[in-house]
């Protein structure tokens, strides 16, 4: 089942970057010191380097000669968490913890791009995009806003990620919706406190809160198609001091994730009018605020096509797993997808010692999907 592809790059010193990356993690528009690596290193092997793109990011790109550009891109920034994987090179930061791999995806994108540069084995331009600031802080959408397509003018682009759900030597990629879009909520309900022995003298906040948390449940499963994935989860509810004054307000707050745009907005409207309907029936007042933070990511027929052959190309005919379903986990790159064709394939890390799914204390990247991601995206590019 799996092959371990050789590249032409110094895997040594590319694993050693790894773990000082891993010791020195840093949260999302902070990646200066991260930044500063990722170009000097693009530098030493003869890229074109832009600096400060959307704050931290970084884009290096190589010429060989007329053809096609294509993007590359990689994550580079850290969680707010504490780190519990044991591993010597474990974070130095206090409360920063690379544990989601962009560590990982940082050092395999420079080893593209070190393979790249050494054998030239491309047409025309290869842009490799160090994004800032992809957990919950949008730095794909940012890089998008502030022109990184205007500057260069990819016309596909790759993504990757590694999963601990997948074997090492596996690979997941598929045409269509392949991550979930990513909303939050927040709904205040004012009404008039009182005391808990006269109900009838207050409109009671708590009370509407609560019945409107139960309600929203049922959006999913009565207002959208069942065959659609999507989810919605109230996460927080907040009111109240004591035990025997009805407070004026209320708030509660939460989550919504989808596969398909459609459901997205149908359950935006299913939400609002929930709330307010709730609240014009408790006699309370309602407030709705529903941010969009990132789209459905969805990949483009040919240019799955295209990241569909170079994993086999890369790592073997087997390699590929399509039984593997779509996560209603978000990611960025979905901006840069909405901007420009392109594939994100995610690629199997699990084997001994890297059982932990990301976002887990225990969670480490595994170096030898470095070769493994280098070998699949330089096959991309040279198709
Ligand atoms: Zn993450
Ligand atoms: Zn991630």
């Amino acid at each position: 089942m799996t092959s371990f592809p050789t590249i032409q790059a110094d895997i040594d010193a590319l694993v050693a970057l790894r773990h000082d990356l891993h010791r020195h993690p840093e949260l999302g528009f902070e990646e200066e010191r991260t930044a500063g690596l990722v170009a000097d290193y693009l530098e030493r092997l003869g890229c074109t380097v832009h600096r400060g793109l959307a704050g931290t990011g970084v884009v290096g790109m190589l010429e060989n000669g007329e053809g096609p550009i294509v993007g590359l891109r990689a994550d580079m920034d850290a969680l707010p968490m504490t780190e519990a994987s044991g591993r010597e090179w474990s974070s130095t930061n206090e409360g920063k913890f690379h544990g989601c791999g962009h560590d990982g995806h940082t050092v395999c994108l420079l080893a593209t791009a070190e393979h790249l540069s050494r054998t030239q084995a491309f047409r025309g331009t290869v842009v490799f995009i160090f994004q800032p600031a992809e957990e919950g802080l949008g730095g794909g959408q940012k890089m998008v806003v502030d022109g990184l397509f205007e500057q260069f003018r990819c016309e596909q682009v790759f993504g990757f990620h590694n999963m601990p759900l997948l074997p090492l030597g596996a690979a997941a990629v598929q045409s269509g919706p392949a991550m979930a879009s990513f909303d939050e909520f927040r709904i205040e309900f004012g009404g008039e406190g009182g005391h808990a022995a006269m109900p009838h003298l207050s409109r009671d906040p708590v009370f509407a809160a609560a019945e409107t948390a139960v309600t929203l449940q049922a959006l999913a499963a009565r207002e959208i198609d069942p065959h659609i994935a999507a989810v919605l989860s109230v996460t927080q509810i907040h009111a109240g001091t004591t035990h025997n004054v009805i407070p004026h307000e209320s708030w509660l707050g939460g989550t919504v994730r989808t596969l398909d745009p459609g459901a997205r907005d149908k359950l935006q409207s299913a939400l609002e009018r929930t709330a307010e309907g709730t609240a014009v029936a408790r006699g309370v007042g309602a407030k709705v605020d529903y941010q969009r933070k990132f789209p459905v990511l969805v990949n483009e027929p040919a240019a799955t096509r295209v990241l569909r052959s170079a994993v086999t190309t890369a790592m073997g005919s087997n390699a590929l797993d399509d039984a593997f379903k779509p996560l209603l986990a978000a990611e960025d790159f979905a901006f840069m997808l909405e901007a420009r064709p392109g594939a994100y394939v995610l690629l199997g890390q699990r084997d001994e010692e890297h059982q932990a799914m990301v976002h887990n204390p225990a969670y480490d990247f595994n170096d030898r999907v470095i070769p493994i991601a280098a070998s699949v995206l330089a096959a991309a590019v040279a198709q």
